[in-house]
């Protein structure tokens, strides 16, 4: 298995990397986001309880979430010659409970590539990002909650996973392709894999 994290601030461009990703590296998306979401459209339990702390920008309880990824690896990702996780791990926690989750099905994370955008670019994104989509948290409070969040409970990570190896800096500015030739080439490095179409 090739099971990749893309990591980042909200709005560093995790979603529209991680379908570059899954396409040129032949591996099954999961974001926790789009799950949630998907959940709050059906209106379920999970996505009531959790669109409370989604329309705050604060982070949904780690044990919900950890269980959730769970279901979704059992249910979806099984068959996937790997995964590429995104908007997950956001915690120390949740990146603990990752390695336990890959460990029990035979397979560990190969790296973690982490998308680094200065904030005024961040907060431009994702306000154009709600002008086009209309997604509930790109409002401008929300928005500021979910920098906050992440400075204090997701960036640690980055420290987390330089010192385990695993931490690919990319610098997330630039034209779509450009970033993502970055994040290729950090890949193959450290794994060894091939993306399909080299242009
Ligand atoms: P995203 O689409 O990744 O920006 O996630 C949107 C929102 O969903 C976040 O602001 C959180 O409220 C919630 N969320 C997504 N992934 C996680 C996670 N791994 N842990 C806790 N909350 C999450």
């Amino acid at each position: 298995m090739l099971n990749l994290v893309i990591f980042g601030a909200p709005g560093s461009g995790k979603g529209t990397q991680s379908a570059k990703l899954i396409d040129q590296f032949g591996l099954y998306h999961i974001s926790t986001g789009e799950v949630l979401r998907d959940h709050i459209a059906r209106g379920t339990e999970l996505g009531k309880t959790a669109e409370t702390y989604i329309s705050k920008g604060q982070l949904i309880p780690d044990d919900l979430i950890i269980d959730l990824l769970d279901q979704v690896l059992d249910a979806e990702a099984k068959e996937a010659k790997g995964v590429v996780f995104d908007g997950f791990p956001r915690t120390i926690p949740q990146a603990e409970a990752l390695e336990d989750l890959l460990e029990k099905r035979g397979s560990k994370l190969h790296a973690v590539i982490g998308l680094e955008v200065p904030e005024e670019e961040l907060v431009e994104r994702m306000i154009n990002r709600g002008r086009q989509t209309g997604r509930a948290d790109d409002n401008i409070d929300t928005i500021k909650n979910r920098l906050e969040v992440y400075r204090n409970q997701t960036h640690p990570l980055r420290e987390y996973y330089t010192t385990r190896g695993s931490y690919i800096p990319v610098n997330g500015t630039g034209t779509v392709e450009e970033i993502f030739d970055k994040i290729a080439t950090g890949v193959e490095n450290a794994t060894g894999e091939r993306r399909r179409t080299k242009k």
